[in-house]
């Protein structure tokens, strides 16, 4: 794939020059201001890190939350800047603007090994526009451009895909790690593979099914998917999530997983509840007996020990969506259960981003697993076989 062939910083001479490096500095806030977690900041460091041991002048930028194309002080970086001051042991110079006065002055004054963080992209509105005057502007900060913001990656925006065509564009290291982990085992995956795909719709997974179904040895199927499978095969599910125009697209699935010989695994029974709340009434239930006005909310006790087998000798497990509302303790057994199996599997596994990767670190597993992946849409694009715009857009190796 020719994503897996994209240049990195090592590939480039950035000693005394101005490189412009969009990270994922997206982070979640406390009440009080502070910084709830800074993974997705300590991720971006080893980059940071190598161009100012390379004696490049950086000048980083993010987008942070969705303010609407204007300024809006909510969502200045100046937290972030302040993180990275301590985490780097220098000053990272904050800019009052995104290309206006403050950051070229600041980018201008820049020493070798310096570095500067750009105002929020998204004050501008061309920035999720894509719109190549904005993407000029934002070019002309710098002489070289570094994508490591692989949460945007699947996204085509200035600062993530348009500035690449007036740089010389690379990868950093964790859009490398990222591609290289996901890539390597899809590609080239230790067997058994297993795929374990969960969360609410199958609308929203049907992409990545249908590219994994080709390549895995198991797909196991959890969460409020899972009810659109058991009606396509006749069973009763009680008023739990069902998607009524997805009924004919499982039904090809059960064909297809039949058809190449992969093992289709639907839970054997479930924790349901007699509504969708945190203190529903609770009961379990088999497949096929989910009593009316009731529903499917988790995969059960049984399922739990069906899975943990399918799994204990994987190979390698992708994974993307809960068990089941893991918001809810009740509802949330299931997939501890799932994580327990994949962590003490020994398999290479990899989490991917947004819900699934939250839920694995607010259950406790994130250290247990290989790669949790730092981008919610972009690894499920990724997981999909897409081609993501913000890595596309970057120089190949020769
Ligand atoms: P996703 O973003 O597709 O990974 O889905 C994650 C969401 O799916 C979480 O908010 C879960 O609460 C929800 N979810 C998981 N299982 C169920 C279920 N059985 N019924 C309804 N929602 C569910």
């Amino acid at each position: 794939m020719s994503m897996l062939n994209k240049k990195t910083v090592e590939d480039i001479d950035v000693a005394g020059k101005k490189v412009l490096v969009r990270c994922d500095f997206n982070v979640p806030f406390n009440e009080d201001g502070s910084i709830a977690d800074p993974k997705r900041i300590v991720e971006a460091l080893p980059t940071i890190k190598y161009l100012i041991a390379n004696n490049a002048k950086v000048i980083l930028c993010s987008h942070l939350g969705r303010p609407k194309g204007e300024f809006n002080p909510k969502y200045s970086l100046a937290p972030v800047a302040e993180y990275l001051t301590k985490a780097l042991g220098q000053e990272v110079k904050m800019a009052a603007d995104v290309v206006g006065e403050s950051a070229q002055t600041l980018a201008a004054g820049l020493k070798d090994g310096e570095v500067m963080l750009l105002e929020n992209v998204r004050f501008h509105k061309e920035e999720t526009k894509n719109a190549p005057e904005f993407s000029e502007k934002l070019a002309s900060l710098a002489e070289i451009y570094v994508n490591d913001a692989f949460g945007t990656a699947h996204r085509a925006q200035c600062s993530t895909e348009g500035v690449a065509h007036y740089l010389p564009a690379v990868s950093g290291y964790l859009i490398q790690k990222e591609i290289s982990i996901m890539g390597g085992a899809l590609a080239d995956p230790k067997r058994p593979f297993v795929a374990i795909l969960g969360g609410a719709k199958v609308s929203d997974k049907i992409g990545v099914i249908n590219n994994l179904i080709d390549k895995v040895d198991t797909l196991i199927i959890g969460g409020g998917m899972a009810y659109t499978f058991y009606k396509a095969e006749g069973h009763t599910v009680g008023s739990s999530l069902v998607e009524e125009d997805k009924l004919e697209l499982a039904d090809q699935i059960f064909k297809k997983a039949q058809a190449k010989g992969v093992k289709f695994l639907l839970p054997i029974d479930n924790r349901i509840g007699d509504r969708f709340a945190s203190d529903a009434k609770f009961d379990v239930a088999p497949k096929g007996e989910i009593p009316d006005g009731w529903m499917g909310l988790d995969i059960g006790p049984e399922t739990e020990q069906l899975y943990a087998d399918a799994i204990s000798n994987a190979g390698t497990v992708v994974w993307n969506g809960p068990m089941g509302v893991t918001e809810w303790d009740q509802y949330a057994q299931g997939t501890i259960a799932v994580a327990k199996a994949v962590a003490e599997s020994g398999a290479v596994s990899i989490i991917g981003g947004g819900d699934s990767a939250a839920a694995i670190e607010k259950l406790g597993f994130a250290d247990k697993m290989t790669h949790i992946s730092t981008g919610g849409g972009a690894s499920l694009e990724f997981l999909e076989g897409k081609e993501l715009p913000g890595i596309a857009a970057l120089q190949d190796k020769e």
